[in-house]
């Protein structure tokens, strides 16, 4: 493989896809924080505040546990990167932490988010709470209806949470009403995106402030194996973040191989599918170029997961370019694999998973790894807020 660049360039791109394609109104508060994010995250000021919340508010470093009889099983050395075990249940508190603070050292007195599940919103509404700062939510209505439980959740931690009715009422339409919202107010508000996507500098700073994971796993691994790189990591796809957080320290690092999962749905043709790297072709979405599902008049195809997590059309241009270049094997998994996968990890290992999860776990049904191999899998999340789609599988 001819070494390429997979980090961002200084125009904001991997490849081909990335940049910002914003509206006008935009530029200035994109600029400001372009040229402010990287100081900021580098500032021993900053890192100082941003470890000791990750380590004593949010619990890390999160353990790397070896599943032993997944392991043998599957025979290859699996280990669970235990994101489930974060506070508020994911991997998305690490992001919404670190763009807060960004947010509070920009002097910015608002922030507003999307979600789609609600994790994101829920992660943001948390560490709003914990700083006192104003919080907005946009969420599509029938994201409102389907998650309730967050909804609930937010609102007691102080957000505001709006329900989008426009489109399908899903998470494309909430992001799109959180741009408009920060259209209106780009001065005093900053918008915490909950993944690798959105315009320049969004996906780089979230990948930054998500590879934590990846920089305990080499520690971690070290001490565990005496080498402080696996032959695999393995990951979901969403938009991107927790398979960015995971690989970022690794990119350049050629022995070490690159799995991503991502959600196939009924199957990848069954036109109800969120596989957006088999599926995708280049467009613009949120801001950025990258894959994404749409039709041949640019119309953006609604997408469709069990797992609310990766039911979004696009995907991060990090990982666009890492599948176009080779550096990243994509496997589609569907959802009976992923709820199979996710019962299999229940019972043989006594850990609940996400659903989003479960489809990084899928792939140990779609390939082969040697004997020798460490996989290392990035266990985004967990399954509580999955537990009636788990109830109703195991009633059906
Ligand atoms: C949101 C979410 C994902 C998908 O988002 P990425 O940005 O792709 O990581 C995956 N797992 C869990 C548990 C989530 O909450």
């Amino acid at each position: 493989m001819k070494q390429e660049n997979y980090n961002v360039s200084t125009e904001g791109y991997y490849g081909e896809f990335g940049g910002a394609y914003i509206p006008e109104i935009l530029y200035a508060a994109v600029d400001s924080l372009t040229s402010s994010y990287k100081k900021i995250i580098e500032d021993s000021e900053f890192q100082k505040e941003y470890q000791k919340l990750l380590a004593d508010y949010a619990g890390r470093p999160s353990p790397l546990y070896f599943a032993e009889r997944m392991s043998e099983k599957y025979r290859c050395r699996i280990y669970l990167k235990r994101e489930d075990l974060n506070h508020t249940g994911s991997h998305k508190i690490n992001n919404a932490i670190g763009q807060v603070l960004i947010a509070k050292r920009m002097g910015k007195t608002r922030i507003i988010a999307e979600t789609g599940a609600g994790q994101h919103g829920v992660a943001t509404a948390t560490v709003c709470a914990l700083m006192n700062i104003d919080c907005t939510v946009y969420m599509g209505k029938t994201d409102v209806e389907r998650q309730n439980l967050n909804v609930r959740k937010m609102e007691m931690l102080g957000a505001k949470v709006v329900s989008v009715t426009s489109g399908n009422m899903t998470l494309k339409d909430a992001v799109n009403e959180a741009i408009r919202d920060w259209v209106c107010n780009p001065s005093d508000t900053h918008y915490v995106i909950g993944s690798t996507v959105g315009p320049h500098p969004y996906p780089d700073m979230v990948a930054r402030l998500q590879s934590v994971i990846g920089k305990e796993i080499k520690l971690q691994l070290e001490e565990k194996t005496g080498r402080n790189f696996p032959e695999y990591l393995v990951a979901c796809v969403g938009g991107g973040s927790n398979a960015a957080g995971t690989v970022y320290e690794y990119l350049d690092d050629l022995r070490v191989k690159i799995v991503l999962a991502e959600a196939a749905g009924e199957g990848l043709y069954s036109g109800r599918s969120a596989a957006t790297i088999h599926l995708g072709t280049t467009g613009i979405i949120h801001g950025a170029k990258t894959l994404l599902m749409q039709n041949r008049d640019g119309q953006i195809e609604e997408p469709y997961s069990i797992s609310a997590g990766l039911d979004y059309p696009g995907i991060g241009p990090m990982h666009a370019n890492l599948a176009r270049t080779g550096r990243c094997e994509v496997l589609a998994i569907e959802d009976f694999e992923a709820v199979d996968a996710a019962f299999e990890l229940t019972r043989m290992e006594g850990i609940i998973p996400a659903l989003e999860s479960a489809h990084a776990l899928g792939v140990f049904r779609k390939k082969r790894f040697g004997k020798e191999d460490t996989v290392v899998v990035c266990l985004s999340g967990r399954g509580d807020k999955d537990m009636e789609t788990y109830i109703n599988r195991i009633g059906g």
